[in-house]
Order: C-alpha cells, then structure tokens, then sequence
C-alpha cells in the first residue's frame, strides 16, 4: 500500500483505502468529524491496487487478474433484462426484522418495479442478514437488489454473506462503505471497517455477483468522484447508482466525465420520493442529499402532496431516463412510519406510469 495511502487510511475513522466516503461534508470535513478535514478530498483518485491485507501477511486478493466468477442466477436475470430495456428499481419500504412487512410490499410492488434494493438505513440498522432477506425477497416473486455495508462485518464474514447471496437469488450487490455508527440507530455498536467499498466490490465480483456501486457527484472531491468511480469498475463494479445531486444535468455531467475517463457502467440514477412530510423527514437524513431546487417545498406546500409526489418523481424519472448511459432509475427514500404498503403502492404507480420510458 503506497505510504500516502497509509497516512490518509490511518487518520480516517473509518479506515478507508479507496476514500473518502459519500458522507464527506461539503466543506471536506470529515462524516463524524467536523475539526478533520477528509485526508481524501485533496488529492488524486486512490488507483486500484487490489484487496490488501492489514496484517502485514502480503495481498489476500490479487488487483490484477481476478479470478474468473460463476455469475450467479440472479446477476444473470438482472443481465438478461438490462438487455432488453431499462428497469425501475424501488429502495425497499418494508420494516426491518418483519417478514410480513416484507411480503406485504412485494405484493404491492411486484410487476410495475423490476427490483427492490434492500439496504442500510440509519433508522432501523439491526436487519434481517443480507442474503436471509435476499432470500425472503426472492421467495416471494421480487428481485432483490441488496445493500451490503463494511460497518457491520469483517472481511471473513462479508465473504460468507455474498457466498449466500449468490445462493439466494439476489440481483444485485450494492457495495457500500456504511455510515458510521456514531449516526444512525445503534452509536452502541463498534463499528468494523475492516474494508470498504471499493475493495468489497471486488470480493462480490469475485464471487459471480453482478456488482452495483454508489456515487455522489456534488460531495468533495467533485472533480475525482468519476475517476474514483473508474478505480470502483477496475475493482469489479458494473453499475453505478448516482446519489441524490440535483436534477437531471449533474448526473449528464457526471456520466459524461466517466465515460471521458473510459467508464463502462451503467448509471442508475436515485430519484427522491416525497409523498408526505414522514417520507420528506426520512428523506434529509440521506448524507450529501442535493435536490433540483424546488422539489421538496413543492411537494410539501402543494394541496395534495402525494399526487404532487408522484408527478415529480415521474417527471425527474423521465428526464433521467432520456440520459445516454442511464440504465434504470431508483425511486429512493422510505415510508413514514406504519406507511409502508402504502408507499409501496405509490411506487408501483409512479413505476407503472414510466412503463413507456422504459
Ligand atoms: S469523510 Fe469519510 S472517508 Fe473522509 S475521513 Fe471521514 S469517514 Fe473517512
């Protein structure tokens, strides 16, 4: 590891290689750290040299050539499909830890939504295991796209996670670094950080998945974040979901940087959901949000604020997807409290009114 690398990981809390995270302030301070200016914001993108050990024991994983992967059954269908057209995915709007929940949503979803991705969430951070909800999203008729943060599992463990995802069905692995625990539900819990996402990247290609990874254009370093995404895609990523950055003309800029810089994802951009003043509030909890201006106070002040929330979020879907590289898009954000279905049935309808964009 080159000793620049090893300073910059050393004073980072949460021990990143290939920083920083997408929750660096927008003044470069660090997520939890407002006096530690991100050692990652000044310099060049961190080039992909592999999954390095700790330990001193030399590389675990090889950067150059990766094994060759058994694709799972679930990356196939997901590769099948975005063969055929783009698709609609839907952050997952079921309560943690109840199954009935999870079934109840599907049955809301299933059909207009192609997938749901199942992730962290800093209200709820105790979950089902990821591939236990792969499975249980899987089993009742969904496409699971599953969230997997490097806070909560080492790298031992991670490796057994996206052994059973592959087993259970998912689509698609999104490899995220995690917030830290010091926000979110549980500041109880010591966090791990024993690799981040650019390296988990890599162990999930490693292991036959068909890897998505995040990006946030507008959150320091902005002039690195596509040449980070490009070291992202040497690792092993092969779809970039664009974090909340203002509209439809930052993620074409965004895009066009990457394939400048020679990238080959494909970009799914999040689309904020509001539907009310619950969703609204779930929605500013997200780290670096950027929304078009106007959005959200014209959801809110509107006489009916759900209608005027799926019209928006239709009409931002649509603008994204009339982008070149744009493969599907994320309705994101989450239900108000005991509003689940609901919102699952409101996400089905914005998803049946994109069926012609698709
Ligand atoms: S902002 Fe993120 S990457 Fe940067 S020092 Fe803090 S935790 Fe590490």
């Amino acid at each position: 590891m080159p000793a620049d690398v090893r300073a910059a990981r050393t004073a980072c809390p949460k021990h990143m290689e290939y920083g920083p995270c997408g929750g660096v302030g927008f003044d470069g301070s660090c997520e939890i750290d407002e006096a530690l200016r991100c050692p990652f914001v000044d310099g060049a993108a961190i080039a992909w040299h592999g999954v390095v050990a700790e330990t001193g024991g030399g590389p675990s994983r090889g950067a150059d050539p990766l094994p060759d992967p058994t694709p799972s059954p679930g990356a196939a269908r997901v590769r099948d499909l975005l063969a055929t057209r783009r698709i609609v995915v839907a952050d997952f709007p079921a309560r943690a830890l109840d199954a009935r929940s999870l079934a109840a949503c599907v049955a809301a979803m299933s059909g207009p939504v192609d997938a749901v991705l199942s992730g962290d969430a800093g209200p709820a951070r105790v979950q089902f295991a990821p591939s236990y909800r792969a499975r249980l999203i899987a089993d009742e008729g969904m496409l699971p796209f599953i969230g997997v943060n490097c806070r909560d599992r080492n790298r031992v463990a991670l490796e057994g996670e996206l052994a059973g995802l592959a087993h259970a069905g998912a689509g698609v692995v999104h490899c995220v670094t995690g917030d830290h625990t010091e926000t979110g539900s549980r500041p109880d819990a010591k966090p791990v950080f024993d690799i981040d996402s650019t390296q988990l990247a890599a162990l999930a290609r490693a292991a036959g998945h068909l890897v998505s990874v995040g990006e946030s254009p507008t959150t320091p370093p902005v002039g690195q974040r596509a040449a980070r995404l490009r070291e992202k895609e040497k690792a092993g990523a092969d779809l970039c979901f664009v974090n909340h950055c203002g509209g439809a003309q930052p993620v074409a800029r965004f895009i066009a940087e990457a394939r400048a810089l020679g990238s080959t994802s494909g970009f799914i951009p999040c689309i904020p959901i509001v539907l009310d003043e619950g969703s609204a509030h779930l929605l500013r909890t997200f780290t670096t949000l950027v929304l078009p201006p106007g959005y959200l106070d014209g959801i809110l002040r509107a006489a009916d604020p759900r209608a005027a929330g799926i019209v928006a979020a239709v009409e931002l879907s649509r603008a994204m997807l009339a982008l070149d590289g744009v493969v599907g898009i994320d309705l994101s954000g989450g239900a108000a409290p005991g509003r689940e279905v609901e919102h699952a049935r409101d996400l089905a309808e914005i998803a049946r009114r994109l069926e012609d964009e698709l």
